[in-house]
């Protein structure tokens, strides 16, 4: 009945009971654009632009830039669009903005802090991502990566709002949770990584296999962030999507929407299952999943607490 109510599922993302929720794809180049465009996606809502350059030893022109963006928004006409500034550095180095010599890559120089030592690269992927919007009826959302601070998050802003683009921050170090009130102040969405998120609450490295049950999204700890984070959101009337892949997964996807996230994106090949699923439960369902997940201890008790309400 899954397989078929996937199959059959054309968007848009909404509950049983008419709760809507952008259920949108993670895209990293023009070519997955199209892929992901023929799937019932209402846009992007993670283009990771560093995975277009890392290949490259020296950084990529404006002009080269925006070629490559424009592939990416003439994937999804009129749809909405979150396009990601460069997050190099740890487990994606680029070559043009590497900071070597570190002993914890991951708690380095990377995301939205290379910019702070030398804001020109941030300063030319930004004028690029102008470039590449010209002529687009509305502007595309523009966020950083590894914001930890509201400062970080304010000069970051700032740059995209004077360019006439929508400024957002990903949520994915805990310091950026727990102050998401102090961060909205300044941004017009936020994004939770879960990824990241997973990774730097439970201090457990996202790319060991050995400690892949602390990193699983299913943790409490995590959970509870991304509530506080989607709370955060709500009462100020400001979106707050999780891009990482926590939204990919049906089941914890129909828990977000019960924390009050307002959207979803995954991998274009997880959208149909996570819109389909959302679709055979009610915004209530979600809610009491999401209350009883936040009273367990464990992700095997997390996710067995959400299959009562969910299904
Ligand atoms: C994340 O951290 O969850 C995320 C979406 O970003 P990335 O996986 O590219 O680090
Ligand atoms: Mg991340």
């Amino acid at each position: 009945l899954i397989a078929e109510r996937t199959a059959a599922w054309t968007g848009p993302g909404t509950t049983s009971d008419g709760h809507r929720v952008d259920v949108l794809a993670n895209v990293q180049d023009g070519a997955g654009a199209r892929v992901a465009a023929g799937t019932s996606a209402g846009g992007v809502g993670l283009f990771r632009t560093e995975l277009c350059f890392l290949d490259r030893e020296t950084e990529p022109t404006v002009p080269e830039q925006a070629a490559i963006y424009r592939q990416v928004l003439d994937a999804f006409p009129g749809k909405k669009m979150v396009i990601r500034t460069l997050d190099a550095g740890s487990d994606k180095p680029l070559r043009f903005a590497e900071h070597p010599d570190e002993a914890n890559p991951a708690l380095g120089v990377r995301g939205i802090r290379i910019a702070a030592k030398d804001s020109g690269i941030l300063d030319r992927q930004l004028d690029a991502i102008v470039d590449a919007a010209a002529g687009l009826e509305s502007a595309p959302w523009v966020m950083a990566p590894m914001i930890a601070t509201a400062t970080e998050a304010k000069s970051f802003a700032e740059k995209v709002r004077e360019r006439g683009l929508v400024p957002g921050v990903m949520i994915e170090v805990p310091a950026a949770a727990l102050l998401a009130e102090r961060i909205l102040e300044h941004v017009d969405f936020l994004s939770v990584g879960t990824n990241d998120l997973a990774q730097y609450t439970m201090a457990a490295d996202r790319m060991s296999a050995e400690l892949a049950e602390l990193t699983d999204p299913w943790q409490p700890a995590v959970l509870s962030l991304v509530a506080r984070t989607a709370a955060a959101g709500a009462a100020v009337d400001k979106p707050v999507g999780v891009c990482g892949e926590a939204a990919a997964d049906p089941l914890l996807a129909c828990v977000l929407v019960g924390f009050g996230i307002t959207s979803l994106s995954a991998a274009a090949s997880a959208v149909a299952g996570v819109g389909a699923k959302l679709e055979s439960v009610s915004l209530d369902d979600c809610k009491r999943a999401a209350a009883a997940v936040l009273e367990t201890s464990d992700p095997t008790s997390a996710r067995a607490a959400a299959r009562i309400e969910l299904g």
